[in-house]
C-alpha cells in the first residue's frame, strides 16, 4: 500500500474513531472536566493517571509516560505493530485498506492465515468420524464443552493428513515448517503432530500462533507443544491469555496446565491462564503486567516439583508491583480434579484464601532451613536478603524485612545490615548499573537531594490528600521544580469543584515542563498509606526542611562574621556577638 494511501487511511480511521470510543472498547473511562481519567492499563496504579483529551483526541499517562493517539493506544493494547494497529481500526471504523497486488503479504500474515486453517482443520476433524477417540477422551474428563470454547482439534494418526490438504490448497508446503506444522524428513514433508488431541495457542490477540498436542493414551511424551516459530514463543506466551484478559474479575491466576485453564473456564472461574509445559518466565511475569490488574494468584501442586516451581515464580515476580499471591494444593491434585469434583466454588474459595507471596517465600526458605539452629538461620536469612534484594519499592521493601525479620527472630536491624552488604556487593559488581535502578535505603545521600526529597515527599503527600496543602510551608520549598509543582496544585485546586476530582489537567498545564516530575512524584509508590500516616509524612519532611533551612542560616551567618573579621569590621563582628 502506498504512502499516500496509508496517510488518506489514517485520516478517515481518525474522522470515525474518537480516542474515547476506542478506549472505552475496552475499559471506562470517567469523565473530569474537559477530560477523561482510568486506571493506566500499561502500569500498575491505584489513582488514575490515564487521562484522554477528547479535544486532541490523544492520551497520556501521568504515571508511565505513555500517550499518543488511537494508533499508539491500539499498538500498546493489543502489542501490535502500526500496520496492525491500522488494521484492527480500518476493521472498526469501516474503511477499507487497499490491499494493492504491489503490497506483499508479511511472512508472518501468511503464517498466521494457516495456523488458521490448520485449526479449522483439526477443529473439523475432531467433530468428523475420524474424531471419535479424542471425542470420547474429552468426555472422560468433562471437558466436552471445552472443544467449542477454546477451538480445540484433532490431528488424525495419519502422517500427510495436514500436508495434503494444505497442498490441495495451493499453499507452499515450506510454510507448513515455518509455521511449525510439518517436519522435513528423509521421505518430505510430513506432519508434526499425529494422533492427538489438538489444542490452539493464542497469543494476547487471540489469533492461533501453535498448538499443544496431548496423546490420548499414556504414552509419551504426553504433550507436544508446537517448535519455536517467529510466531511462537514458549517463554512468552500465556495459555487462555487472550480470554483471561478481558475478563471482569481483576486477576489473573496462573495454572500449570492446558486442562487446568479449559476446566476453570468451564465451572466459570475467570482469569485463569497457564504456562506452556515450561517453567514461569520473566516475560510472562511481564505479560501479566501489561493489563491493569491488581492481583495474581499462582496456583501450583503441593509435591515437591510444585514446590520448586512455585518457588522459582515467586522470585521471578518479587521485582513485580502485582499483589502476587500464591496457593499450594494437596500432593497430586490439580485444578482441573478440584473443579471436576467440588465445583468453580471451590477453586474460588482457595484463591481467594491464597497466601501473599512473600509469606510463601518465608515457609518455602524456612522448610529448607532450620531457622532454630544458628547455620540454619543464617543460610535462612541469606536466602530472605536475595529475595528482598530483588523488590523494587523501597516502602514495601522495608515492611517485608521488618515481617522477614520477625519471622525469622532476628531484629530487623540485623537483616537490614545483610541486605546493605548484597546491595554493596552488587554495586561493587557493577550490576545494578545495568538493571534498574534501586533505591539504596541505607545510603546517606547529599544534603542537597535530602532537601529536594523532603520536598517531593511533602507533594506526594499532599497529591494523596489535598487537605494537607494547608500544612504546607510554601517558602520552604526552593527546588525550583517542587515549587513550580506546588504553585500548579494550588492552582488546580482553585479551579476544583466542591467534591473534585482533581484537575490532573489543570496542573498539568501549569507545570508543562515539569511534568514528568509530576508523575514520578505522584505515582512513585504503589500504596496510598492512610490518611494520619500522610499527616505525619508532611509534618517529619517540613521538620527535615526547617532544620536545613536552620543550618543554611547559621552557615551564612558564620561566613558573613568570618568575612567581616577579615575585613577588619569590629563593629559588625560585635554586631554578631551580641
Ligand atoms: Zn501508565
Amino acid at each position: 500500500m502506498p504512502a499516500d494511501d496509508w496517510t488518506w487511511a489514517k485520516v478517515r480511521i481518525k474522522e470515525a474513531l474518537s480516542m474515547v470510543s476506542v478506549v472505552e472498547a475496552y475499559f471506562p473511562l470517567r469523565r473530569s472536566g474537559r477530560t477523561f481519567s482510568a486506571l493506566c492499563p500499561f502500569h500498575k496504579e491505584k489513582t488514575p493517571s490515564f487521562i484522554v483529551f477528547p479535544e486532541s483526541d490523544t492520551f497520556r499517562c501521568f504515571g508511565c509516560g505513555k500517550g499518543g493517539d488511537i494508533f499508539t493506544f491500539v499498538q500498546e493494547m493489543e502489542r501490535v505493530s502500526f500496520p496492525e494497529a491500522m488494521e484492527i481500526l480500518a476493521r472498526r471504523a469501516g474503511v477499507p485498506l487497499q490491499k494493492g497486488p504491489a503490497r506483499d503479504q508479511g511472512l508472518k500474515s501468511k503464517l498466521l492465515s494457516l495456523l488458521e486453517a490448520a485449526q479449522d482443520f483439526y477443529a473439523r476433524t475432531l467433530e468428523g468420524p475420524q474424531g471419535g477417540p479424542a471425542r470420547d477422551y474429552l468426555a472422560r474428563r468433562g471437558l466436552t464443552d471445552a472443544a467449542p470454547l477454546f477451538g480445540l482439534g484433532y490431528a488424525p494418526p495419519s502422517w500427510t493428513a495436514l500436508v495434503e490438504r494444505v497442498s490441495s490448497l495451493g499453499v507452499d508446503t515450506n510454510l507448513l515448517v515455518k509455521a511449525g506444522l510439518a517436519k522435513k524428513g528423509d521421505l518430505g514433508i510430513h506432519d508434526y503432530f499425529r494422533n492427538r488431541l489438538m489444542i490452539p495457542i493464542r497469543d494476547a490477540l487471540g489469533r492461533v500462533v501453535g498448538f499443544g498436542g496431548r496423546v490420548l493414551d499414556d504414552s509419551e511424551p504426553k504433550y507436544l507443544n508446537s517448535p519455536e516459530t517467529p510466531l511462537f514463543s514458549k517463554g512468552k506466551l500465556l495459555f487462555g491469555l487472550s480470554r483471561a484478559r478481558r475478563s471482569k474479575v481483576d486477576r489473573f491466576v496462573v495454572v500449570e496446565g492446558y486442562t487446568d485453564v479449559m476446566a476453570a473456564a468451564l465451572a466459570g472461574v475467570e482469569g485463569v491462564v497457564a504456562g506452556l509445559g515450561t517453567s514461569f518466565t520473566p516475560d510472562q511475569a511481564r505479560l501479566l503486567e501489561r493489563y491493569g490488574k491488581k492481583q495474581v494468584v499462582l496456583v501450583f501442586d503441593g509435591d515437591q516439583a510444585g514446590r520448586k516451581a512455585a518457588e522459582r515464580a515467586l522470585d521471578i515476580f518479587a521485582s513485580s508491583s502485582l499483589d502476587v499471591r500464591v496457593v499450594l494444593l494437596g500432593e497430586g491434585r490439580d485444578p482441573a480434579d478440584l473443579v471436576r469434583d467440588q465445583g468453580g466454588a471451590a477453586l474460588e474459595a482457595l484463591l481467594d484464601a491464597a497466601q501473599p507471596a512473600f509469606d510463601a517465600k518465608l515457609e518455602l526458605v524456612f522448610g529448607r532451613n532450620d531457622k532454630e539452629d544458628t547455620a540454619g538461620a543464617a543460610q535462612a536469612a541469606r536466602e530472605i536478603v536475595e529475595y528482598l534484594g530483588k523488590v523494587q519499592d523501597p516502602v514495601r521493601r522495608e515492611k517485608l524485612l521488618i515481617h522477614g525479620a520477625s519471622k525469622l527472630g532476628v531484629s530487623p536491624r540485623a537483616l537490614g545490615s545483610a541486605l546493605e552488604k548484597a546491595f554493596r556487593r552488587e554495586r561493587r559488581r557493577g550490576r545494578a548499573a545495568a538493571g534498574p535502578s534501586r533505591e539504596d535505603p541505607f545510603r546517606v545521600p547529599p544534603e542537597e537531594a535530602v532537601e529536594v526529597r523532603a520536598q517531593e515527599e511533602i507533594l506526594w503527600a499532599v497529591l494523596h490528600d489535598l487537605s494537607l496543602l494547608g500544612e504546607v510551608v510554601p517558602e520552604s520549598f526552593r527546588d525550583p521544580g517542587c515549587r513550580r509543582i506546588l504553585e500548579g496544585i494550588y492552582k488546580a485546586v482553585e479551579t476544583m469543584g466542591e467534591e473534585g476530582p482533581f484537575p490532573w489537567e489543570t496542573l498539568i498545564d501549569a507545570v508543562r515542563e515539569d511534568s514528568s516530575l509530576v508523575a514520578k512524584i505522584a505515582f512513585w509508590r504503589n500504596e496510598t498509606p492512610k490518611a494520619k500516616d500522610l499527616s505525619q509524612w508532611v509534618k517529619q519532611n517540613d521538620r527535615t526542611l526547617r532544620k536545613l533551612a536552620d543550618q543554611r542560616r547559621l552557615r551564612a551567618l558564620e561566613e558573613e562574621l568570618r568575612k567581616a573579621k577579615e575585613a577588619g569590621d569590629q563593629q559588625r563582628v560585635l554586631q554578631f556577638r551580641r
